[in-house]
């Protein structure tokens, strides 16, 4: 491992891998990322692919749509196949209130050039064949949002950005972060340490933990999440189906799986990924009442991984007061793989040219004391 680099990136997920690859591409390859795990071990390669543009305020609205754009392009970019297909999104209220606030992101996403539209509980069903809307009120459909397959997406940026400079250190976990008079001078490794002046904590759900390793206290918990994957159906499926009621989510990947998961109101924060009966027959029984003809489908496979969350729903962007060098990039709850490429590079021009970026403004760790949060409605989980 190097003994010295201009950049350490702490975490080999989505998000640290987004900057050291868009870095990397700027010109930046000096460059060290070191990840506990193997890559894809933590919520990078857990999560459902999900990858939509519907969203309730203006900066996911933009970020998520920047980030398709890269998606788009990014299998060409990077070598690897990541299997996007873009089969929408559709979501279902149920009461008044999840109505009102559909009608309201349409329209502030129609504003944003996106061709989400509002379909009735029968629209809906000719577009989900047999999915059973009885108490639906009021559904969202946008046509470009998709699914992708997350680990050739983590596996591309991580060869490009080797192939310009970045050394990535798989199974090398941070144990310490030297801080003398206010500024980082090098992170400590189980392999030896990396003299550096800027570290960027990209740990996911493990971020609190790093960032009290420089002697600062971050407000995002870790949650687990779970998630199982079906045998695989010949495919009829096209959109993601996301419930608002329980947060029951579900798509067909391209590999023909129904891949999902739900939200559950008795998770306590904690790092665990272990898998529970619960989450399985809560699951079963959400997919069964949503689409009764999953009734004879075998489940191959659950497991569980991180939301990083914080109190408002957003990540945690860039400087730290009182730590000089540490930059924040973590905080991204069940969304980050989608916001990514988008993230990651607005990081990278942020960090490169020094100038002012105010999506970093917005999000930086300060609005929890100041109390300038600005809350997402529309996350699931
Ligand atoms: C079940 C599930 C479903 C999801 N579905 C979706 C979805 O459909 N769409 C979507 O956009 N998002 C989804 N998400 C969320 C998404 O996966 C995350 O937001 C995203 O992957 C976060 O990326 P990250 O790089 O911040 O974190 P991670 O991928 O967790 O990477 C952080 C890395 O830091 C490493 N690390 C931690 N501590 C140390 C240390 N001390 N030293 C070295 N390395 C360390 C960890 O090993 C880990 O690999 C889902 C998440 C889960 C769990």
């Amino acid at each position: 491992m190097r003994d010295r680099a201009e950049l350490v990136i702490i975490g080999g997920g989505v998000l640290g891998l987004s900057l050291a690859y868009h870095l990397a591409r700027m010109g930046l390859g000096d460059i060290v990322v070191i990840e506990q795990g193997y890559l894809c071990f933590g919520a990078s390669g857990r999560n459902g692919g999900g990858v939509r543009q519907q969203w309730s305020t203006e900066d996911h609205i933009r970020l998520a749509r920047r980030s398709v754009a890269i998606y788009r392009r990014l299998a060409a970019e990077t070598g690897f196949n990541i299997w996007f297909r873009q089969g929408g999104y559709l979501f279902l209220s149920r009461d008044a209130v999840a109505a009102a606030t559909l009608e309201r992101n349409v329209k502030l996403q129609n504003s944003l050039g996106l061709r989400t539209r509002l379909l009735s509980p029968a629209q809906a069903r000719r577009l989900v064949d047999g999915l059973d809307t009885s108490g639906v009120e009021l559904c969202a459909y946008n046509p470009d949002d998709g699914v992708l397959f997350p680990w050739p997406v983590v596996w591309g940026l991580a060869r490009v950005a080797t192939s310009l400079g970045v050394e990535i250190n798989t199974f090398c976990r941070a144990t310490a972060i030297d801080v003398q008079g206010g500024r980082i001078v090098k992170v400590v490794t189980d392999r030896g340490a990396v003299a550096t002046s800027r570290v960027v904590n990209a740990a996911g759900g493990w971020s609190s933990q790093v960032a009290r390793l420089a002697g600062v206290e971050l407000p995002n918990r870790p949650y687990r999440h779970e998630i199982l994957v079906s045998e695989p159906l010949k495919p009829f499926l096209e959109p993601m189906v996301c419930d608002l009621a329980d947060g029951t989510y579900f798509s067909q990947t391209m590999r023909g799986e129904i891949c999902g998961g739900l939200s559950d109101p008795l998770e306590h924060s904690s790092l665990n990924t272990s898998s529970s009966l619960r989450f399985l027959s809560r699951m079963s029984a959400s997919l069964l009442r949503l689409l009764p003809r999953l009734g004879g489908v075998k489940i191959l496979r659950q497991w569980a991984g991180y939301y990083d969350e914080t109190p408002d729903g957003n990540p945690v962007l860039g400087r730290t007061a009182g730590v000089e060098g540490f930059i924040q990039l973590n905080g991204f709850g069940g969304h980050g793989f989608m916001l990514a490429p988008a993230v990651g590079q607005i990081m990278a021009e942020w960090l490169l040219r020094r100038v002012r970026e105010p999506l970093v403004e917005r999000y930086g760790l300060e609005r929890f004391s100041s109390g300038q949060l600005q809350r997402e409605t529309l996350v699931i989980g």
